[in-house]
């Protein structure tokens, strides 16, 4: 059997078709553009994301599949807390997608806290008050485009976040559906009781009749019209993008973790059935649904990982390409006392600064390209870390971190993580984890596994720390002191 599986991310979309051992036999890809229309803020155009989900299924199933009945079913996974605010009657959105990574609603989200909203945000959601989450950028479209609270009072308009929004076009309009894993992102869903929360709609200002329906992870979910692969062809697995990632990894039982690095960064770290309420201001949230079975996760997200590399090419422009970083950063090893806190997007946990900005320290006349190359990199690491002493903290510390995203084909910083880390870190050979967590609950659904797939599978490599202790402690000490720095300077 054979399952197209689309990856919508931010910087690209991507089709694969996998087949029911997982190989995959065919990809599409597409860059995404990254609108920034104001300061902080960041949008998509939908259609180029419709299009670029079309295309790229073309292109997969052209180069994997000889006659499209082959395919089993579609698995959909995304970036997430991205809305959409569409026409029902056109499918035509009325603005651009707001990105996760948009600050406009930073002030909104500052003034709902000054009302004491956050502590019933978080006990509900799982989530904190911040513009990351979809909830305050819905606010923003229903109250500064022109007629769409009036529009979505009536009934004209609905919403959704991406996989939301794909279903919506695929079907034709037929279905508005979101899974359990996105609506938990949206910061209106109320993750106990598996349901949008009239307060929180009323906090938010959001009339109910424009979200979507909340589904399963894995089952018969939809159905596309028969317009855009020739067959009807079954949706049957939708879930954002990190959780699909820990499907991936096998990170499915408590205590299992991994972290993605991509255009953010994410650690993950399973808690079973148990929705933990961090005590550190880390997120919690739906790992997966299945049969209305709640598995539930914590979740540290550092904004900018890879979008920090490519900030040195193309802003700093210290870099030609990100194949130059590897190698740059192995001849020097170090950066030399040079710390970026790479706060472009405001920080997230455990900080949830939305206003603070980037900072670049402990500068000589002797520092150089190299130094701050280094320096960027070393930062994913330091976040993580931070992130993973605090889950620590929380009475689970993980035995090993699987690893995945663009970013690890960086093997320097694989092996930097785990020396800071003090434990394995694996980097599995399919790096398309996020894609194959999806396959793997459209396979569930279609009865070809019957359960998902427990800890790591086939070839991988694991890098194992060598660090002294002493090593790691001025290390982290640097990055702390130039954390506090950073942090000082909030406007
Ligand atoms: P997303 O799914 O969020 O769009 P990807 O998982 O495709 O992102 O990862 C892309 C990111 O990884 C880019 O920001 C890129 O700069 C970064 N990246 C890719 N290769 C390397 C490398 N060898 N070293 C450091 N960063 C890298």
């Amino acid at each position: 059997m054979l399952f197209l599986t689309i990856d919508q991310g931010t910087t690209s979309t991507r089709a694969l078709v996998i087949d029911s051992n997982e190989n995959t036999l065919g990809l599409g890809q597409q860059a995404i553009v990254q609108h920034y229309p104001n300061n902080g803020w960041v949008e998509h155009d939908p259609e180029q994301i419709w299009q670029s989900t079309l295309d790229s299924c073309q292109l997969a199933i052209a180069s994997a599949v000889d006659d499209v009945s082959q395919l089993a079913a579609l698995a959909i996974t995304n970036q997430r807390e991205t809305v959409v605010l569409w026409d029902r009657q056109t499918g035509k959105p009325v603005y651009n997608a707001i990105v996760w990574q948009d600050r406009r609603t930073d002030d909104y989200c500052d003034a709902l806290k000054a009302q004491g909203h956050e502590s019933y945000i978080q006990s509900t959601t799982g989530l904190l008050l911040d513009p990351y989450f979809s909830a305050s950028k819905i606010n923003w479209l229903l109250d500064n485009i022109e007629g769409a609270r009036e529009r979505a009072e009536a009934g004209e308009l609905a919403v959704g976040t991406i996989d939301c929004f794909l279903v919506w076009r695929l079907t034709n309009g037929q279905s508005h559906i979101t899974d359990a894993t996105n609506a938990s992102r949206t910061s209106l869903f109320d993750i106990h009781q598996q349901c949008w929360d009239e307060k929180l709609l009323d906090i938010f200002n959001i009339p109910e009749a424009i979200l979507p329906t909340v589904v399963d992870n894995s089952g018969a979910l939809a159905v596309c019209d028969q317009q855009h692969f020739g067959l009807p062809l079954a949706i049957k697995a939708m879930i954002g993008d990190q959780q699909s990632a820990l499907i991936g990894q096998g990170c499915v039982e408590t205590g299992l973790a991994k972290s993605t690095f991509g255009t953010g960064s994410f650690l993950m770290l399973n808690t079973g059935d148990v929705a933990a309420i961090s005590e550190h201001r880390m997120l919690t949230t739906v790992a997966f649904r299945l049969s209305g079975q709640l598995s539930f996760a914590i979740e540290g997200s550092l904004f900018c990982a890879g979008s920090t590399m490519d900030w040195l090419r193309d802003k700093l422009q210290i870099i030609d390409h990100i194949g130059d970083i590897e190698p740059l950063v192995k001849k020097r090893s170090d950066s030399r006392g040079v710390y970026l806190v790479p706060a472009f997007t405001g920080l997230g946990a455990p900080y949830w600064q939305p206003k603070v900005n980037a900072a670049l320290v402990g500068m000589t006349l002797d520092s150089d390209r190299a130094d701050v190359v280094t320096a960027a990199l070393q930062s994913v690491v330091y976040q993580t870390q931070e992130l993973l002493m605090l889950m620590a903290e929380e009475g689970v510390a993980p035995q090993l971190l699987a690893v995945d995203g663009g970013m690890v084909a960086n093997s320097w910083m694989c092996q930097f993580l785990s020396d800071m880390l003090a434990i394995p870190v694996v980097r599995p050979r399919q790096l398309e984890a996020t894609a194959l967590g999806a396959a793997r609950l459209a396979m569930l659904a279609c009865g070809v596994i019957e359960a998902l797939p427990v800890g790591g599978r086939g070839e991988a490599r694991s890098f194992d720390a060598t660090m002294s202790d002493s090593q790691r402690q001025h290390n982290l000490q640097g990055w702390q002191r130039a954390l506090i720095a950073a942090r000082s300077m909030d406007p």
